[in-house]
């Protein structure tokens, strides 16, 4: 029996006599170091011989003492036990049992990334579409070429974001592939008199809406607006010289939704679409195509942001002249997070002058960017499952995202030591070497060890620390190395040189000296951490990081969580959070 399997043993045993008052129960814990190290199945006997001695002296011990040998040993335990994620549920559908199956859609525009905001539907149609057995239709809103125009490479983003997250969809649509069925509607409407071709100017057609009254194209025949409408398509008027527009109730309370724009000229030399080039030059704008494809994709729910809500009053005209009711509609509020900025315009814009070296740069709240600085799918569905579908404006910091974060990958992650910005620390009277065995994960032996070596050079021992825990060098000062031994602190100039005082942990804590942690001279791996900001802090980290791999989520201790970037005899890696 090794001394991994003693350890494991011991855990599973006082967590257990924790949860039953102080006994534990040897039945139980086999079941859990059977769990965990399935290959023992063979050697019961002897296995059942350990917990039954473990179990003997927990039992022993009052409970008190029991609880506080897993604060000193496994806190996490205990932290995990206060921290179980309460599995929020979502609200139900409205009337769910109105349709034959629940039918939800994703409609991103392919002008960006997917960021926290953008992506909060997915995540919610996602779970409805799970919960309901339903489906989820991707539909690529890429009708803009103008203002917000679609990325070729946005379309793949876009899904591979979606599987990184765990959505599931169904089938997945191009309105650029649909924009003759939103002519033939045009026309349809335009010869029932329920739609017509403006051709006044902007300017004046607001004013002329603002006093509730009809534009002068509004009344004109239908062969007068079909001539119109071929002229838009043939290429007669050109970019804002026409618009159709939807007939709708002047009085609305709404100027927006008064006669509002269905269809418009884009002028396709200036703007060729990614996909479709300059095949069209009449486009219809977002109620008017999303609202036909809801019909005609037999959509049930519609999860969209509250912004979205003049639409819905928009389409509503649409659905009455074609004879369709309209979908159940959930509106949620606004998100927002402290200090970053959620708007594609703007972070495509950052991205073009510079001042955001791509998509996935830390300072963003893109995909992208938390991918890449270790943020696991399962926390972004966490908390964005936690804010619902509520209709009000949420406004959160970055510490709610983190601490679901931190909670997931502190027991998945190893920790390594990474001295940042490091110095010279010369120990004398180190009488002999030590070899130190310091667990990847000090709740879960079985991870295995690193194991650092300290030779001193005849009494003299040096180590790399961190010159972030320089303030803590003062003369005469006491500091335990982590796993090491104690020192006492002699001078503290470009080097720090001190003296060997004394060995174990306990020492140390009865002094209550803080705790550094090092590696030994001479070893390591150049290390850059770029952190959320973008800065970047140089380094050292301890040599057993050489064999992590590009995508890897590790701990850096008393520094943070972090992703490794690149790993090319320089380990580039991502910081996360702390
Ligand atoms: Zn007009």
């Amino acid at each position: 029996m090794d001394d991994d399997l003693r350890e494991i043993v011991r855990r599973f045993t006082l967590y257990n006599a924790l949860q039953y008052g102080g006994k534990a129960r040897a039945g139980s814990v086999l079941g859990k170091v059977l769990a965990e190290r399935p290959e023992l199945k063979h050697e019961i006997k002897s296995v059942l011989q350990l917990i039954h001695a473990v179990v003997n002296d927990v039992n022993k011990l009052p409970p008190d003492k029991q609880r506080q040998v897993i604060e000193e040993k496994w806190p996490s335990l205990l932290e995990e036990k206060k921290a179980e994620p309460e599995e929020k549920r979502l609200p139900p559908l409205p009337n769910a049992d109105k349709y034959p199956f629940i039918h939800l859609r994703f409609c991103p525009n392919p002008d960006g990334a997917l960021h926290l905001g953008g992506c909060r539907a997915a995540v919610l149609d996602d779970e409805y579409a799970k919960m309901y057995h339903g489906r989820l239709t991707l539909r690529f809103d890429d009708t803009d070429p103008r203002t917000k125009s679609p990325i070729l490479e946005a379309y793949d983003w876009i899904r591979e974001d979606l599987e990184w997250l765990g959505v599931t969809w169904h089938q997945e649509i191009y309105q650029s592939d649909r924009i003759e069925i939103y002519y033939a509607y045009a026309r349809r409407l335009i010869e029932s008199s329920f739609a017509y071709v403006c051709t006044c100017r902007p300017r004046s057609f607001r004013s002329l809406t603002l006093a509730n009254s009809a534009c002068p194209c509004r009344d004109l025949p239908p062969e007068e607006q079909i001539d119109r409408w071929n002229r838009m398509l043939d290429g007669r008027y050109r970019e804002r010289e026409a618009v159709v527009r939807i007939k709708t109730d002047l009085n609305n309370p709404n100027p927006a939704v008064r006669d509002w724009p269905a269809l418009r000229i884009i002028d396709m030399k200036k703007y060729p679409h990614p996909r479709v080039g300059d095949t069209y030059r009449v486009w219809p704008l977002f109620a008017f195509c999303c609202g036909i494809d809801d019909h005609e994709l037999e959509v049930s729910h519609i999860l969209r942001g509250k912004e979205h809500l003049t639409n819905s009053v928009r389409v509503g005209f649409l659905y009455d002249y074609l004879g369709w009711s309209q979908q159940e509609a959930i509106h949620y509020g606004r998100l927002k997070i402290q200090g970053t900025e959620l708007s594609k315009s703007k972070i495509r814009t950052g991205i073009l002058e510079g001042s955001y070296s791509g998509w996935d740069d830390p300072r963003l709240g893109t995909l992208k960017a938390l991918k890449r600085r270790g943020f696991l799918p399962q926390t972004i569905r966490q908390f964005i499952n936690d804010l619902g579908p509520k209709p009000v404006d949420v406004k959160v910091s970055w510490s709610n995202l983190e601490s679901i974060n931190r909670k997931r990958l502190d027991p998945l992650v190893n920790r390594f030591f990474f001295i940042s910005n490091p110095i010279t620390l010369s120990i004398d009277n180190v009488d002999k070497d030590r070899i130190v065995k310091i667990r990847l994960h000090p709740d879960y032996p079985e991870k295995g060890h690193r194991i650092f070596k300290v030779t001193p050079q005849k009494t003299r021992g040096i180590l790399h620390v961190s010159k972030k825990d320089v303030n803590l060098f003062k003369k005469d000062k006491i500091i335990r190395l982590m796993e090491l031994f104690n020192i006492k602190v002699k001078t503290v100039q470009e080097e720090v040189e001190a003296n060997y005082h004394s060995e174990t942990y306990r020492e140390a804590k009865a002094l209550k000296v803080p705790l550094i942690h090092w590696i030994p001279f001479a070893t390591g791996v150049k290390t850059s951490v770029v952190l959320s900001d973008g800065t970047v802090v140089e380094g050292l980290a301890e040599d057993q990081c050489k064999t992590l791999k590009q995508g890897d989520i590790i701990q850096f201790e008393r520094f943070g969580f972090a992703r490794i970037d690149e790993v090319d005899g320089h380990i580039v890696a991502y910081f996360a959070h702390r």
